[in-house]
């Protein structure tokens, strides 16, 4: 367990109990819940794999963890304000995700961030709570500003935060002509750069926010239409994932000076929004790795409330309502994909014989004296060898000059070769690049039931590093190095960076899969931008979703279960008319009949299977 790091990225929501099985731990409570229970009871309730499961019990976790952090950092500074969150809808639009924001977040007026007319409607429908705010980012058309300014009308604190300089004249002409007052925020450009993946979101060629210049135009024009008094709020975001906490205070520094500026300009102001980019430690290295963090929580918090205090008190200017957009931090622990395996390919040679016959062909009679041969002293000559003679072989069978049979034995010598000196590696006392790679080379490939382009699109756009592993057998050495691959017909469909021991890896240690049981891996922290971001490569379509509440007396409700799309769902999104498929593969079927390729009873236990699988799940089922 130790080996997988549950107690470094598990944030204290995981662990292993003595039967080696990975647990979810209800914050601050003596209760867990074994993850295989849960597998085990979706299968009761019908439920396939692969499955997201979500734990609400730690969605509500965190909402209050950031919360009290920013309440605590409020109290200990004596800031002058409040703090409000507002959870950035594109990180997680699922239903239940926003549901349960908008209805456990209540208690801390935690609101909603919209960047399109879709994300506004979820928001002005889901928020019930006044003194939580909807912030609108992204860009805004006159529909757009209408919806905003009704929400405004009926006592929603509704922001609209200007990305350029042009979405003004769309505002002040919708609210003159609608005669609501609108709430004003303009996003800014900061000069400060961030480390991490996302740090083209600041900097001058960032393509987001007003420039100085942009701002100083803004303000100008709400002068003239004397709407200056509209304009409350600033926001700045640096980029998601952000590593290093140095970079949040000097960015949230250069914020304050935009925000002066602004008030000495004349502006009311009164919030100060300093984004998303809380970030979250899939590799609990706490460093500022691209992965990691080199801060908590509490000096996240901290850090930004003395900032601004600092800051403002200088020049005299009340506190803001400081204002925070965290996505990732907010719901990345609550939800992990879990997915059996459906078949290993190992790369251990056949059978070899222990003598070879006289006729034996001459390259295979070199091949099997390297084999005898391996030593440390001689790991890369054997290596050269053996992949000399394969080779040659090879061409051999190429011009008809050797069997299939032959081919077959030359390879699996060659693997033999291999694995002995991959098993002496750690003994040598110099080992080239291509010796390293062997290890790699040699690695078993797990076949997972899940599309990596459907449920973990990260890895493969941005080689995001997610903690991965078995929920079980945790008492069991994983003997096996592994790389996993998805049941996407893509070469890009697999999984061969891995995070443990503090160090990053080609290989995964896993367990060897036992005759008719199943063996179950999970990817944890998966709960922001996954599931919104997956596509239908292959038209695997969404996985079934799982949402658990767990009891203070340890039992578990299934809160919400949605079933993964069928077949027929994925046809509709590609513009296919299931029933169209439907009666043009019986058309097809009734010509067969007619060409007497089978007979009516034929026919109905095809078209019957036919509609099965159309209702069925798109993955792999048993
Ligand atoms: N706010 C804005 C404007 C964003 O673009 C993003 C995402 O990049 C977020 C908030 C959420 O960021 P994070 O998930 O890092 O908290």
């Amino acid at each position: 367990a130790s080996l997988y790091g549950v107690g470094d990225w598990g944030a204290d929501y995981f662990n292993v109990d003595d039967a080696g099985r990975l647990r979810v731990q209800v914050p601050g409570q003596e209760i867990s819940v074994p993850i295989v229970d849960l597998v085990e009871a979706m299968q009761l309730r019908g439920l396939e794999m692969p499955v997201v499961l979500r734990i609400e019990n730690l969605l509500d976790h965190r909402i209050s963890e950031i919360n009290t952090a920013f309440q605590r950092a409020i109290d200990s500074s004596g800031y002058n304000n409040h703090y409000r969150g507002v959870f950035p809808i594109k990180v997680n639009q699922q239903c239940h995700v926003i549901e349960e924001i908008a209805d456990f977040g209540q208690r801390y007026h935690h609101g909603l961030e919209a960047g399109s007319k879709a994300e506004l409607i979820i928001a002005m429908s889901q928020l019930r709570d006044y003194d939580s705010l909807i912030i609108c980012n992204g860009y805004k058309d006159r529909e757009f500003v209408e919806l905003g300014l009704y929400a405004r009308q009926i006592g929603i604190q509704c922001f609209f935060v200007l990305e350029t300089r042009s979405e003004l004249d769309i505002v002040i002409e919708c609210s003159k002509r609608l005669g609501i007052d609108p709430l004003i925020g303009t996003r800014i450009r900061l000069a400060s750069m961030v480390e991490g993946h996302w740090n083209e979101d600041s900097g001058d060629r960032s393509i987001f926010g007003l420039s100085t210049d942009s701002l100083i135009s803004v303000i100008e024009t709400l002068k003239q239409h004397e709407m200056l008094h509209c304009l409350q709020l600033l926001h700045c975001h640096l980029g998601s994932q952000i590593p290093n906490i140095r970079n949040i205070r000097s960015g949230v520094l250069e914020a304050c000076r935009f925000y002066a500026g602004m008030v000495a300009e004349g502006a009311p102001m009164g919030f100060l929004d300093v984004g998303g980019g809380l970030a979250v430690d899939y590799q609990g290295l706490r460093s500022n790795e691209t992965h990691s963090m080199n801060y908590g929580l509490d000096e996240y918090c901290i850090n930004i409330i003395e900032t601004l205090q600092e800051s403002l008190d200088a020049e005299g200017i009340p506190h803001p309502v400081l204002v925070s957009e965290s996505g990732r931090a907010l719901v990345a622990y609550s939800s992990m994909l879990l997915f059996n395996v459906l078949d290993v390919r190992d790369h251990r040679p056949g059978q070899l014989p222990a003598t070879l016959d006289d006729d034996a062909h001459d390259l295979i009679v070199n091949l099997h004296s390297v084999l005898d041969n391996v030593h440390v002293d001689n790991l890369q000559e054997c290596y050269n060898d053996a992949i000399y003679y394969r080779d040659e072989l090879r061409e051999m069978f190429h011009r008809g000059m050797a069997s299939l049979r032959e081919r077959a034995l030359a390879e699996n010598y060659a693997l033999g070769i291999f694995e002995r000196v991959a098993a002496l590696l750690p003994e040598a006392r110099r080992v080239s690049p291509e010796l390293s790679d062997l290890p790699v080379m040699l690695a078993d490939i797990y076949y997972g039931n899940f599309s990596l382009f459907q449920s973990l699109p990260d890895i493969w756009a941005i080689d995001q590093l997610f903690p991965i592993m078995p929920i079980h057998r945790l008492d069991e050495k994983p003997e096996r190095q592994a790389v996993i691959a998805d049941i996407t017909c893509d070469c890009d469909g697999k999984i061969d960076r891995f995070s443990y021991l503090g160090d990053t890896h080609s290989t995964l240690p896993l367990h060897p899969l036992v005759e008719s049981s199943e063996y179950y891996l999970g990817v944890f922290l998966v709960g922001a931008y996954q599931e919104t971001l997956g596509d239908l490569h292959n038209l695997f379509g969404d996985t079934t979703v799982v949402s658990v509440h767990i009891e203070p007396d340890g039992s578990f409700e299934f809160v919400r279960e949605f079933h993964g799309d069928s077949i027929a769902d994925v046809l509709s999104y590609v513009e296919y008319e299931p029933k169209n498929v439907l009666e043009q593969f019986r058309k097809v079927a009734e010509r067969a009949v007619r060409d007497g390729r089978i007979n009516v009873e034929e026919r109905q236990n095809m078209l019957r299977a036919f509609r099965d699988s159309l209702n069925g799940y798109t993955y792999f089922e048993r």
